[in-house]
């Protein structure tokens, strides 16, 4: 069932988009190398807590982490681990936070001390083609217009884009319906209604988009071992357009 929030659900909904946000600013200061991401899973619990909130992803499906952490050619579901990050390395930190209830998921890939030129255009590509599916989150619109507008810019740009994994709906839990792939056709799918709270998540790969899983099934990496990288947002559609949650300007 699709459902669609009353205005004191969306209210909830960004509370916890504004903790996820300045949460999202802090790890963007304390990423370099030398750091792992064990130690930004720390902080992150930590940072939450002094929030009261909670990381909705600890015990989701028995998810032992409170940030899913993929780096390089690891599409999503990486798992923070204790091996320093160093230059030239890209990191996907995804995480959704639950305060009183209300839920905002945001994934930003972040780039360790200097990335090469063709690192630089895979995340500024990503980071684009979330906008290019946004500006489609209108009511009256498709789900199909949202995958078609990322995937058309994506591909034009020589990127390809991840099939196994899609965004969501959420809110009351973290992975309601409707799917949201991040390919598609124009104008097919369910229609877009006032008041659907939704995620949009490209995963971009510099190489082909097919995956594989760890033998952990949990994380996902690009079968030809090229990077990946991802941004994701909360959206809400309005009657005045998208409404994100977890915007960080
Ligand atoms: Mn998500």
């Amino acid at each position: 069932m699709i459902t669609r929030k009353s205005q004191r659900e969306i209210e909830k909904m960004q509370a916890a988009g504004d903790v996820l946000v300045k949460c999202h600013k802090e790890i963007a200061k304390i990423i370099k190398p030398g750091i792992t991401t064990m130690e930004i899973d720390a902080f992150v619990e930590k940072f939450l807590a002094e929030q009261g909130a909670t990381p909705e992803q600890k015990g989701f499906s028995g998810y032992p982490y409170a940030t899913c952490a993929s780096i390089n050619d690891e599409i999503c579901h990486g798992f923070p681990r204790e091996e320093q990050l160093v230059e030239g390395d890209i990191v996907t930190i995804d995480m959704v936070v639950n305060l009183n209830g209300g839920l905002a998921d945001s994934a930003w890939t972040y780039k360790v001390g200097n990335l090469d030129e063709k690192g630089e255009k895979l995340l500024d590509v990503t980071k684009q083609s979330l906008y290019k599916g946004i500006e489609q989150a209108q009511p009256g619109n498709r789900i199909g217009d949202i995958g078609h507008a990322i995937q058309t810019y994506a591909e034009g740009e020589g990127f390809s884009v991840v099939r196994d994994f899609t965004g969501h709906g959420i809110g009351p839990t973290l992975h309601e319906e409707p799917h949201i792939p991040h390919f598609g056709l124009p104008n097919k799918g369910t229609r877009l209604k006032e008041g659907m709270v939704i995620t949009i998540e490209p995963m971009i790969n510099e190489g082909g988009w097919q995956s594989k899983m760890d033998s952990n099934n949990w994380t996902a990496r690009t079968v030809d071992q090229g990077r990946s990288a991802q941004y994701e947002h909360t959206v809400v559609i309005t009657k005045d357009g998208p409404m994100v949650t977890t915007e960080q300007d």
